[in-house]
């Protein structure tokens, strides 16, 4: 393609509002331009790496044996009303009426689609199991939508649903799709990691996610610093290996603690560690009103609470509401004295302290010398706290460290929630109706864009892996007004083309300096520069991402091309 007749629009300033690398460089670059807030359009140069990513896609579940399809964006509302997600989505869900008032919505995720697609196409054993899948853009009003692609109102996923008899055979399709990504994302270059993941409320059962690696990840990964135990912060079962300290217990008693809020301002002020504090934060989950205990120095893990009480939603309750429950506002809460107005739930290190400090339900108080059993009651014990970095892997080996991570896709044991809400039967081999299990696996597509060049750049612009990049040459001359510089260019144009190489032909009349800074900011992964020995057949040849530079006669540059692109 000839630069002069494209639409490669590159800027030198960085967007006011482009607070990431990836999303800073692809506008630069003039891969993306926003239409409205997450809403993108793809400029020529995007267009052409959404592709590449999107043909890796295709091959890898085409070779695993999933059948591309195409479902529409606009799903009535029926089928969302029938598995009840039309109230559970929430406003995430764009919504939208025809001119007969009939309600639709865009699909943020195709489970209703094609689940009731299959129910009317698919009544045998026979046909089981079966995966399908299509890239689609999909909607999804997100509350912060930001960062560029990485997170979009509206973006390009990868979906693939895939039906079977049995569990086992669930199993199967499962880890192949696991494997399957795994491949995918090795070939788009990514350093990532499958991670555990959270299953939520829709019944699902065993779920990972595929995290890059990268320090703007929205995703905490909590890894063995031995074992390759990985899972999302979320997840991460924390083992419960504490002791009771030694020491005797004291008498119980009420303490004035005047403005102090805090957890450590209370652990200041009474002269003891955040872990000799207890901390009580009121809960909503679902309807009911829970009282959440942890050590002073842990985090409520609120996904672990809202699997505990298989909840749809949990949220902390107003200071309003604590007030009028239990007397106190937020930075005085506590446990002693409290079970028969709200039901109180322990994490498991509560049980193992020792003469404590706690909130007295009453504003600006605190009890001291608490101990669980003797003061308060629990009505349940368990794992309701964030892991931290230092507490022993989940596994069994080594401790927890830390990773940042951005979701680029999910692997989902649906089970049979979606077919049973629609009906989804097949007769098995006795001629016996039976409920299809399902299994859903997600790629965002456009997200894998955007993760690759937060992985894939320097302070120049963009180093495409080969795979990836929009084009695999970047040919430029010096000076276009010289003719033995121009034809020599123009030649090698031809000649790359008809070999087969992509390449992207910079035939503007700019200064070299231009080209040059316009050439490393799109960061195509060859160079071949025309300039002063063009009269005796020469060219530079430079590698974007190794700086790696060296002058080729035009005779041997195939050789060369080829010779790179192998290493
Ligand atoms: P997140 O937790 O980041 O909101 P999700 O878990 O809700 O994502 P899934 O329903 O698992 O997303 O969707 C499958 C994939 O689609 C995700 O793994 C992610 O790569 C991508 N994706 C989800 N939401 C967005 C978005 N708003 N913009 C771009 N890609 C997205
Ligand atoms: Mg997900």
């Amino acid at each position: 393609m000839k630069q002069s007749q494209s639409l490669i629009p590159t800027l030198k300033e960085v967007p006011a509002g482009a607070d990431i690398k990836s999303h800073q460089l692809l506008l630069r670059a003039g891969f993306i331009r926003q239409t409205a807030s997450g809403v993108y359009s793809y400029l020529p140069l995007g267009k052409r790496v959404l592709r590449k990513i999107e043909e890796i896609v295709r091959e890898e579940m085409d070779q695993a044996g999933a059948n591309e399809m195409l479902m529409p964006a606009l799903q009535p509302a029926e089928i969302w009303k029938e598995t009840g997600r039309w109230d559970v989505y929430g406003p995430e869900l764009m919504r939208l009426q025809d001119r007969h008032e009939r309600e639709f919505a865009l699909g943020p995720t195709h489970e209703e689609v094609i689940t009731s697609l299959v129910k009317d196409e698919v009544k045998s054993y026979k046909k089981l199991p079966l995966t399908l899948y299509q890239i689609q853009t999909k909607y999804r009003d997100e509350q912060r939508p930001r960062f560029g692609l990485l997170r979009g109102r509206e973006f390009v996923m990868k979906d693939a649903y895939s039906f079977h008899e049995t569990y086992e055979s669930l199993d199967e399709s499962y880890q192949l799709m696991y494997d399957t990504y795994s491949k995918i994302f090795n070939r788009c270059g990514l350093d990532f990691r499958p991670v555990i993941a959270d299953s939520g409320a829709m019944g699902g059962k065993d779920t990972h996610e595929f995290m890059a690696l990268s320090d703007v990840g929205e995703d905490t990964i909590a890894y063995s610093d031995t074992s390759d135990y990985a899972a999302n912060i979320e997840m991460a079962e924390v083992t419960p290996n504490y002791e009771k300290p030694t020491t005797s217990l004291k008498e119980i008693e009420k303490v004035e603690t005047p403005n102090q809020k805090t957890m450590q301002e209370v652990a200041d002020y009474l002269e003891h560690s955040l872990s000799e504090g207890l901390k009580a934060l009121m809960f909503k989950v679902d309807e009911k009103l829970v009282l959440v205990v942890t050590r002073g120095d842990h985090e409520v893990n609120d996904i672990k609470l809202k699997n505990l009480y298989q909840a749809s939603m949990v949220e902390l309750a107003t200071e309003h509401e604590t007030k009028q429950l239990l007397g106190a506002g937020f930075g005085s809460l506590g446990p002693v004295g409290v079970s028969d107005k709200v039901e109180v739930v322990a994490d498991h290190a509560v049980e193992y302290v020792m003469n404590a400090s706690c909130g007295a339900n009453e504003d600006g108080y605190h009890f001291i010398n608490v101990n669980p059993g003797r003061d308060f009651t629990v009505a349940k014990y368990a794992d309701l706290r964030f892991i931290q970095e230092g507490d022993p892997s989940p596994d069994g080996q080594g401790v927890v460290k830390f990773a940042r991570g951005i979701e680029i896709g999910q692997v989902f044991k649906l089970g049979d929630f979606y077919a049973d809400q629609l009906g989804a039967l097949y007769l098995d081999d006795q001629g016996k109706s039976k409920t299809m299990i399902m299994g859903c696996y997600g790629i965002g597509v456009s997200r894998v864009l955007a993760a690759i060049v937060e992985q894939f750049h320097d302070e120049n612009g963009i180093t495409w892996p080969d795979v990836i990049a929009p084009f695999q040459v970047h040919l430029l001359t010096i000076n276009a007004k010289k003719e033995e510089q121009s034809q020599l260019a123009d030649k090698l144009y031809q000649m790359l083309q008809t070999s087969g190489i992509e390449v992207l032909y910079d035939d503007r009349k700019e200064r070299a300096g231009v080209k040059f800074a316009d050439s490393d900011l799109i960061g195509i992964p060859y160079r071949i520069t025309v300039g002063k020995r063009a009269s005796e057949g020469y060219v530079e040849f430079k590698h974007r991402s190794t700086g790696e530079q060296l002058e080729v006669h035009e005779s041997n540059i195939m050789e060369t091309i080829n010779k790179m692109m192998k290493k």
